[in-house]
């Protein structure tokens, strides 16, 4: 990678990421070199490098190995002896970098096993352990779980998709890890599809590709991930037809992830898309409410041992589950940083600590429920009269399902409790206050007040 193709990345970062994360945690960082598979950055301390590694190390690297797929690893090395190494930012000619991607040569005895295999590292934390499942992804992890089990092949291939973000990469990693402990003799192969077509330039231009069939051939379990990247890649695509083919008749096992089905991957040749349409495919749902709480708790749990003296409520991990819709990995990133964040400044976390530390995220997950949409909803559900909802009475038919409205306000809206108060006939914040948390308490003891809550939410959110 180039100094250059560094700047590209950075711009990019800046359009996704907000100014103020950026200008935080990567606009510091100082591209050193990208050698052995390694690029190097420089920062300015240890727990700054620790920080961006956990929050933005993936991004990053995902980023890198789009110019520059030899790229396997970023380290962010905090400078302790002098400026001298950022000093001359290194710039390859583009030569040098076509040499540079040559370097990790194929292994040439496949039968030397998996770790000379050119796979992907597994990751460590991409566990069936660490894999929270919940109603989403169900499906997913149990025929994952089958396939771990290495026994005879029941479906063929298996076919995992769904959104970015949802726990495909996981999910493979877990198997690979699985057949790892339990199959050793297993000659399991896990890559990207970007890996699979850059082995395949490469053993063209290197003339080798006899080693690279043979070394295909000789896998006992293939894991091809974001399969949809070979789409409109011609030659690629019909080698790994022919990969796909000569293993399935061999039956051995074979897993592949894409974004979206089958037949919604554009350019792709109908004969592959029936042949991945043709074992099993289950799709990984978008996160309800439930999974991403199930989620945030046991990374918070994780966080917790991490940073001794430092642990976050039920109360923010419910209101992080109902305010960041989107993917996991933007949840995680939310409790890396929150945790980070507290740990720097010194200070418990507390609502309004999740509050300055996540603006960004929150805002951009904000979603468009507003407070006039929760009260008609809950007006609804109740069979009152909004005015009444809203109005001075204070019954117990009308108090009860106005103390649930406030709650949801406080949890689907940013707005604040004098606001909300206003649009309660103008009551003071404090009685606002009084509602939410005596909903919180009933929501514990009666069950028929949780699932009233639970189904006006589920509404609100769909
Ligand atoms: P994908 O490959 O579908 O884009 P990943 O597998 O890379 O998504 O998941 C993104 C992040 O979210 C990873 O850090 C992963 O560990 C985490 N993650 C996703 N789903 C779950 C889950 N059900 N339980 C725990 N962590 C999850
Ligand atoms: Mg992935």
């Amino acid at each position: 990678m180039t100094q250059d193709q560094w700047g590209t990345i950075r711009d990019e970062l800046h359009q996704t990421m907000g100014a103020n994360s950026f200008q935080s945690w990567i606009e510091p960082l100082k591209f050193v070199d990208a050698e052995a598979g390694i690029a190097r950055f420089r920062v300015p301390t240890n727990f700054f490098g620790n920080y961006v590694s956990q929050t933005y190390g993936d991004m990053i690297l995902a980023k890198i190995t789009r110019f520059n797929p030899s790229i396997r690893r970023v380290t962010f090395d905090a400078d302790t002896t002098s400026q001298s190494a950022a000093a001359t930012p290194v710039s390859k000619a583009p030569q040098a970098e076509i040499s540079e991607i040559a370097a990790p040569a194929v292994a040439v005895k496949p039968a030397s096993l998996s770790d000379s295999l050119p796979g992907s590292p597994l990751d460590k934390r991409f566990t069936f352990d660490t894999f929270v499942v919940g109603k989403p992804n169900e499906l997913a992890h149990a025929a994952a779980r089958r396939v771990a089990e290495g026994g005879p092949v029941t479906f063929n291939p298996l076919f995992l998709y769904g959104g970015v973000g949802l726990g495909k990469t996981h999910l493979m990693h877990a198997i690979a890890w699985e057949l790892r402990t339990h199959q050793p003799h297993l000659n399991v192969l896990n890559l990207s599809a970007e890996q699979f077509m850059y082995r395949f330039v490469q053993a063209l231009r290197d003339r080798k590709m006899m080693d690279f069939k043979e070394l295909f051939r000789s896998v006992d379990v293939l894991m091809v991930d974001d399969v949809q990247f070979i789409a409109g890649k011609d030659s690629t695509q019909e080698e790994f037809f022919h990969t796909f083919n000569a293993l399935v008749d061999q039956h051995k096992q074979i897993i592949i992830s894409a974004d979206r089905a089958p037949d919604e991957i554009k350019d792709l040749e109908n004969r592959i898309r029936s042949r991945l349409q043709s074992g099993l495919v289950v799709d990984l749902h978008p996160t309800d409410y439930e999974l991403r709480l199930g989620i945030l708790q046991a990374k918070s749990e994780m966080y917790a041992r991490m940073y001794p003296g430092l642990e976050v409520e039920r109360g923010i991990l419910e209101f992080l589950a109902a305010r960041i819709v989107s993917n996991v990995r933007i949840l995680e990133g939310a409790l890396t940083r929150l945790f980070a964040f507290a740990s720097l400044v010194g200070k418990p976390i507390s609502m309004d600590l999740t509050q300055e530390c996540l603006t960004d995220i929150l805002r951009v997950s904000e979603r468009k429920v507003s407070i006039e949409e929760i009260q008609r909803k809950v007006a609804d559900h109740y069979l009152i009269r909004h005015s009444d909802l809203v109005g001075p009475k204070r019954v117990r038919t009308f108090a009860r399902p106005r103390q649930i409205a406030m709650y949801l306000c406080k949890q689907l809206t940013t707005r604040s409790l004098p606001e909300i108060g206003r649009h309660f006939g103008g009551r003071d914040h404090t009685t606002v206050m009084h509602g939410v948390r005596r909903i919180e308490e009933l929501r514990k003891q009666d069950a028929q007040i949780a699932e009233d809550v639970e189904l006006l939410r589920r509404s609100l959110e769909a």
